[in-house]
């Protein structure tokens, strides 16, 4: 029978240098498709509880999606799994490009790795045939020069996933890297594959992958471009006053993702830049400024229409007909770069106070050549800025840097020192959690994490949702699991039976009121967003709305599974109380990941958009747990949860 998954995993012993082909029973799909459900499978099963994140016991997973290469649009996402260093926690990675489908291509649904190389090694696979090969020529070198010596040697047609000097250096804010630029980066997964001397995975292969039903693949891929060409009729000028339109409304509609599917068409995702920092999105000045210290005469240098301007060629991932990535030409030391998220923008731009445009394409790029998450080097920087302000850190500390808010050269250069661990950057390149720890003196009031990670660059004073997700995901932080804003986007309601359908005009600020409609609108966000990452889906994709980005249709018309959309849910339901249950086994209790009371509000600010707000996080967590089955006051799963999912 034609299946949409390869049925095997590859496990590599990196002690050992011995190599596993294991067979993955069907059920074992069907109740966690691939992507992440199957790296929460292998990983809660096989790790021992209390494992230390960089030795040999941790498990690191490159993980495919179960729909990438059936044909459907938006599924050519991997996922990296392994026990986070940063957090302590389970840690995920997502990343776009070419490395999902290589994967199965190369033979496998997933490979996952154990123990530690005595020496560097890279693991080569084709065809289902694997080998470690000496890395000690690679190591040292950037993300981009890896990738570039491995092609030249296997031809342009393999896929590389490096890690870069953060990752060797065991920066445990590093990630890992493929084409050249593009990084799954939270989680500090990067130093996994450092410590265990892991350089590179290179994938070249041509194994089929199929599709129960391809005819339906296609008249449903072809159902879903309809909508994804839909235009947007504004300029880029435009988008920060509408940014200022949703500040001042009190009314407003549930949001339509094919308008943001424009966007990210045309500019990509820093199409939002400025409408998110005048509407209170974005935080700014280390999450302690509003968009006051930011205004559109100032912000005009992240400009959409500038960034735009700078685009060589646009970018897109494996089966995306959308593009929001692209190459840009740029100053100085990188000529050609990627074009830089909004993530990266504001974290190294409106967080650090940073105005300058050039030193933001610079230092993206080196932080995607280093193997460092922009958003938690961005953030670090921001901390330790603040810490400088206030006398924290002194003159003597920083190495001669005058840490001021918007001090281009000061931030540049403290962030180059990071991502090298010189100097005052080696005190910082594990993230502000641990680098107060060090520091002392009250720095810890200066830090935003959740768990030990920095959140992304959503606040959750302006979108509740994303307070829920930072403090409550199994992964601290993460910001791609959910928030009100996606739920208006995913359009859940109108193939889920049972959950809530906002009204056509709202309050704006009744998202702050805490209720069981609330709960069950941030539980669907979590389900539906772990099946789309173990089917592989982009969340951008998603947003477009689920009748016209027909995932559950995609999922019956690969498998030949004919499930109800309900039943999906279910199996959303099962990754993320897997991924839960493995915290519990690793004595994590979840209330200690609630993010820091600044981005809580819990002294609401003075002035700009979310003046006044602050938001319950012990009430919300509460609620969302127990839609889960988990203990309303520890968060743990109960007992019969378990059972019901069928977790053993
Ligand atoms: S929308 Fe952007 S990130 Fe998502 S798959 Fe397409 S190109 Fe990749």
């Amino acid at each position: 029978m034609i299946k949409p998954y390869m049925g095997k995993i590859l496990m590599v012993d990196l002690s050992s240098r011995t190599m596993t082909e294991e067979e993955i029973p069907d059920r074992v799909y069907e109740q966690y498709l691939s992507g992440m459900g199957l790296g929460a499978y292998i990983l809660y099963h096989r790790m021992p509880a209390g494992a230390d994140p960089l030795g040999p016991d941790n498990i690191l997973g490159f993980c495919s999606g179960l729909l990438t290469g059936t044909g459907s649009l938006f599924s050519g996402r991997w996922t990296l799994v392994g026990k986070s260093p940063l957090t302590g926690c389970w840690g995920d990675a997502n990343c776009g490009g070419t490395f999902s489908p290589a994967i199965k291509h190369s033979g496998y649904d997933a490979i996952f790795f154990t123990g530690i190389s005595s020496g560097p090694v890279y693991l080569y696979v084709k065809n289902g045939k694997a080998s470690l090969k000496d890395a000690a020529d690679l190591w040292g070198r950037d993300a981009v020069e890896t990738e570039e010596a491995l092609k030249k040697q296997y031809g342009p047609k393999a896929a590389v996933a490096v890690i870069g000097p953060a990752g060797e250096k065991l920066s445990l804010i590093s990630g890992v890297c493929s084409d050249k630029g593009r990084i799954a980066a939270r989680s500090g997964l990067g130093a996994v594959m450092g410590a265990k001397r892991l350089k590179a995975v290179v994938l070249d292969g041509v194994q089929r992958i199929g599709a129960r039903d391809p005819q339906a693949m296609k008249r449903l891929s072809q159902h879903c471009l309809k909508w994804i060409n839909f235009p947007l009729p504004l300029p880029g000028w435009m988008l920060g006053y509408v940014g200022a339109f949703l500040r001042i409304t009190p009314v407003v509609f549930p949001q339509d993702g094919i308008l943001y599917n424009s966007i990210l068409r045309k500019w990509g995702t820093g199409g939002m830049n400025q409408t998110s920092i005048e509407m209170g999105d974005s935080p700014l000045k280390n999450w302690d400024g509003t968009n006051r210290d930011l205004p559109m005469s100032k912000s005009r240098t992240i400009n959409p229409d500038i960034i735009r301007s700078m685009e060589i060629v646009k970018y897109h991932c494996y089966s995306c007909p959308v593009g929001c990535g692209g190459i840009c030409a740029a100053k100085g030391k990188y000529p050609h770069t990627h074009k830089p998220e909004y993530e990266s923008v504001l974290a190294l731009g409106g967080l650090c106070m940073n105005e300058d445009l050039d030193s933001i394409f610079y230092l993206n790029e080196l932080l995607n050549r280093a193997g460092m998450d922009t958003i938690s080097a961005g953030a670090t920087a921001a901390f330790a800025v603040e810490c400088y302000e206030k006398g924290i850190l002194t003159r003597e500390d920083t190495g001669g840097l005058e840490l001021k808010w918007g001090n281009t050269e000061a931030i540049v250069e403290l962030i180059r020192k990071m991502a090298n661990r010189e100097g005052i950057g080696d005190l910082l390149a594990d993230g502000s959690k641990i680098a107060a720890q060090r520091i002392g003196k009250g720095s810890e009031a200066c830090t935003v994490h959740a768990g030990g990670q920095e959140p992304a660059m959503h606040d959750g004073r302006c979108d509740p949702g994303f307070n829920v997700h930072y403090s409550l995901e199994p992964t601290p932080g993460r910001h791609t699991l959910g928030a009100h804003l996606y739920y208006e986007m995913f359009q859940l309601w109108k193939r889920v039976k049972g959950i809530p359908k906002p009204l056509p005009l709202f309050i704006k600020n009744s998202k702050f009121r805490v209720d069981g409609e609330k709960a069950r609108m941030s539980a669907a966000c979590s389900k539906f967003m772990s099946l789309a990452n173990g089917a592989g889906m982009c969340m951008f994709g998603l947003f477009v709305g689920i009748k016209r980005v027909p995932t559950f249709d995609w999922l019956n018309a690969a498998t030949g599974w004919n499930r109800t959309p309900e039943e999906y849910m279910t199996v959303g339901e099962r990754i993320q109380t897997l991924k839960q249950a493995f915290n519990v086994k690793h004595g994590v209790e979840p209330k200690n990941n609630f993010i820091s009371s600044r981005a809580l509000g819990t002294i609401p600010q003075a002035e700009g958009a979310n003046k006044g707000r602050s938001v319950d996080i012990e009430k919300l967590a509460s609620g969302y747990w127990e839609q889960f089955g988990w203990d309303a006051a520890t968060g743990k799963p109960k007992e019969e949860t378990l059972r019901k999912l069928e977790i053993q």
